[in-house]
Parts: C-alpha cells; structure tokens; sequence
C-alpha cells in the first residue's frame, strides 16, 4: 500500500469560509478518496491560520477575546466537514499551543542552529490591511490601494530569514520538477521570480505590537510573524518533524496568490532546517462571482454554506469541480449553477441511472447472469477508454475535464439504450437481456468513476446494483436529482 498526503492552505480566520476555499477543500477531497479508492493509505490535511494583527484588532473590536473570536470562526470552517462531505482526516489550529506550537518552534530552533536568521532594524511602510510592510508600488498618493489607507511609518527590530541563501536550491529544484510545480504556467512564473533573485524575509515582530501569535523560542520580545507560524502547519498537523522525514506530503494544493511563499519561502525554511521539500505545488485560480472578483465591500460573497442548503451537497460539490476549471479562474452564476444542475445532472446522469434502473427492475425475468452473456466489444471499449482518461486528467490536476471524460461514457451509454431499444415489442429475450446487461455495466462502471467526486451518489447507484456470485439484481431508486425549474 502506497501513501499519499495532501494539504491544502490553511485558510485565515479573519472572515467566515467562500466557496474560493470551498473549492480548494473539495479539490484535495477528490486527490484523497481517488487515492484511497486506488487502494493507497491518504491522509488529507487541513485547518485553519489564526493569528496576527488583524484578528487581534478584529478581536478587540467585537469585544472579545483573540482566542474566544478564533474558536467561533474556525469552527465554520470545521463545519465544511459535513456540508461538502470532506473526507480529511486532520483539522489543524495554528492557535492549539500543544500541538502545533512545539513543532513551529523546533522548526525556528533549526533555523537558527543553520545561522540563517538574525536581527535587523527595518523602516518601512506598514499597512494593517496588508498586514504587511508595502513599497510604493503598492500605493496611489500616499495610499494603499488595496486597503484604501495610508500606511503607518514604522521602525523596529525584526528577526530575519536569509531566504536569499537558498535561491539557487530551490530554482534548482523546481525546474528538474524534484518540487513539481502544476501547472507550467505557475513553474514558469516562479522559475522567472526566483531567476531575480530572492530577497531575505522579516519573520517576526516585537512582540509589544503583536502578542497574538506565538513566542520566538530564546527571545521574549518577539513573536513569530506569518511564515514559521503557518507553513509549519504541514509538519505539526501531520504529526511532527520524524514523520515528516519519514514521508513528506506529496501536495500542498493552494491558490494562485499564495504560490510565492510555498514556492519559495516554504523550500528555503525547509532546506535550511535540512529537511526533505513536499513533492509537489498545486495551484488552483480563483472564482470569480458574475465575471467580478468576491469582495464584502460589492456584498457579492457566496456563502457555501447558503448554497448547499438550497441545492444539496452533491450538486455543490458537482458545479465547483466541473464548472472551474481545476488550475485557473472560473465564473460562478446562479444560472450557471441551474443550467449544470439541470443539464448534466438531472437530465445527465441522474436521468441515465433511472432509465437504466427501471429497464432492469422491470421485468423480473431480467435476473442477468453474466454467464450468459457479456460485454459488447464497443461498451467494453468506452469504458476502458473512459477508465483511462479519467485516471489521467485526475493524475494531471484537470479535474473538470476527468468529469467532462466521465460524462462521454453517460452520453455514450444513453445512446447505446436508444440505439438497442430494449423495451420494443418484438425483440428477441436474449438481446434485450443483453442489451441491459450492457447498460447496467455502463452504470456501475460510472458509479465506480464517480466516487471520488460525488461519493455520495455514487454509493446510491452502487448500492442498487448488487451481485451475487454471477447473478446480478437490481433495485430502483429515487430521482438522484430532481430537476429544478
Ligand atoms: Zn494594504
């Protein structure tokens, strides 16, 4: 048995889960259960980032404690769990002091024990939207365009990463794909940031400005800023740094926006603290809602949560896979969402399943053995062929195209009943017999291909189909997808 352990970013808790990271989640659900249905150990990682600035000011603003605001939030994005059907296996809290603490401390120690951080004075221009320091590029007169505010002039101590130490390394690796970056266009785009080369990182704050976050170990006047604080969440969250030595995570599935600190900063802290690099770098694009980008500000922010109540789990998890394209941006509409709804999944699939069923149920004389009869050459043929490309897009990270191959094989198998016509007066029992045989192997065949997406609708179908030694019975089933008008 193979392992596999995947990730995906671990989402700040500063405002309640989108469907960007809804999205995110459900493609790492897809990698781990086709991973498990292949017979491989997976472990699926995720959590959630809950310190900083920006959740002590938002903390102080509610009137509430850092810690009492982060328990309330995280636990939204713990509740995805069983809105999306996510099959992770760990939840990992940045703020959880016994377990995740100890190891992003360690990882600092190592750091530190490699001579790659020291203190410098840094002036700079602070914007607490950015939580970050910005340069003028980032400005328009004198004010943030991101934030719309002016930034704070500030001074202070920092411990510093010398990440440039590690720009050849990690170009280096990268391009000979030992850190496989997908898509090309994302390797392509870092490979040209890292040929500038990198520049050493701030990786803390005095801690009189920032209390919430945890100690810089040896030293009481700082507090760890973002990078050791979060990234380290794959190796605390997995179970510490043996097991990460032991097998380090062959994805980390992130978005576009983040690509830099996991392409660069992630290597560089973990070449310098001599431990083994993740396999590889998923990037996916961003939703756009009506061709604009979500913001609280346009009040344009789809609610996953909403979205499953009114159309199901399955159909959510359904549109957000097929829909946007797995690496770039992709448009969500509710229209878009009836039209997919309607079209492939009550007319599609859910349609199929219960032509199929009802054929076979209908007569009782229908118990099929496959003794005496088989697989049509063509059928056998597109399913293989289907079996093939699904597994390959899947292998690819083009997740919506594994589903558009998954749909080729129902569209091939409504034709096939409409071409056999297995309910006309007049035709021999033996190719009726057959003819259903065939579709019903089409349908199991589809569940099967299905699970990893629609794990849920898969097992309906499956369920209803059972054998028994060479003897197949059938059972209907209610509308998977009742259309919506
Ligand atoms: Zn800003």
């Amino acid at each position: 048995m193979n392992k596999f352990y995947i990730t995906t970013s671990i989402a700040y808790v500063n405002a309640p889960p989108h469907i960007g990271f809804a999205l995110e989640s459900l493609q790492a659900d897809v990698l781990a259960r086709s991973q498990r249905q292949l017979g491989n150990e997976a472990f699926f990682l995720t959590g959630t980032d809950e310190h900083g600035a920006k959740i002590a000011r938002a903390a102080a603003a509610a009137g509430k404690t850092p810690k009492r605001l982060v328990d309330e939030n995280a636990e939204r994005f713990r509740e995805l769990k069983t809105a999306l059907n996510l099959s992770w296996d760990n939840f990992i809290r940045t703020s959880d002091s016994r377990v995740h603490w100890p190891v992003a401390q360690e990882l600092w120690s190592r750091l530190t024990a490699s001579g790659d951080l020291y203190r410098k004075s840094y002036k700079g221009l602070y914007c607490v939207g950015h939580e970050a320091f910005v340069t003028e590029k980032d400005l328009e007169n004198g004010i943030c365009r991101d934030h719309k505010k002016a930034p704070e002039v500030i001074e202070e101590e920092n411990w510093f990463f010398k990440l440039s130490k590690y720009t050849k390394e990690i170009e280096l690796r990268i391009r000979n794909d030992e850190l496989r970056i997908v898509p090309e266009s994302r390797k392509n785009e870092i490979l040209s940031f890292l040929a500038e080369g990198l520049e050493d990182v701030s990786f803390s704050r005095p801690s009189k400005d920032l209390s919430w976050g945890i100690p810089v170990p040896g030293d009481d006047t700082q507090t760890m800023y973002v990078w050791a604080d979060a990234l380290s969440n794959y190796i605390s969250g997995y179970g510490g740094i043996k097991k990460w030595e032991e097998y380090p995570a062959d994805v980390h599935l992130i978005g576009k926006d983040i690509l830099r600190f996991h392409a660069a900063i992630w290597p560089g802290m973990l070449l310098s603290a001599k431990l083994l690099l993740p396999k590889s770098i998923y990037v996916h694009g961003h939703i756009l809602v009506g061709g604009e980008k979500m913001s609280k500000t346009v009040g344009n922010v789809v609610d996953p949560f909403g979205l499953v109540q009114k159309y199901g789990t399955e159909a959510v998890r359904y549109f957000l896979l097929r829909e946007i394209p797995s690496t770039d941006d992709g448009d969500f509409t509710y229209e878009k969402f009836e039209e997919r709804y309607n079209g492939d999944l009550a007319n599609g699939l859910g349609n199929f399943a219960a032509r199929v069923l009802t054929l076979a149920e209908r007569d009782a004389k229908l118990q099929i053995s496959s003794k005496s009869t088989n697989v049509d050459n063509d059928v056998d043929r597109k399913i293989k062929e289907t079996k093939e490309s699904v597994a390959l897009k899947i292998e690819e990270f083009k997740l919506h195209e594994a589903l558009e191959a998954l749909w080729g094989l129902i569209h091939f198998g409504d034709r096939y009943v409409n071409e056999k016509k297995p309910w006309a007066k007049g035709s021999a029992e033996s190719d009726r017999r057959r003819a259903v045989y065939n579709a019903l192997v089409i349908l199991d065949n589809v569940a099967a291909l299905l699970l990893p997406f629609l794990p849920e609708t898969a097992g309906k179908i499956s369920n209803s189909i059972s054998w028994s030694g060479n003897n197949l019975s059938v059972k209907k089933i209610e509308a998977l997808f009742p259309r919506i008008d």
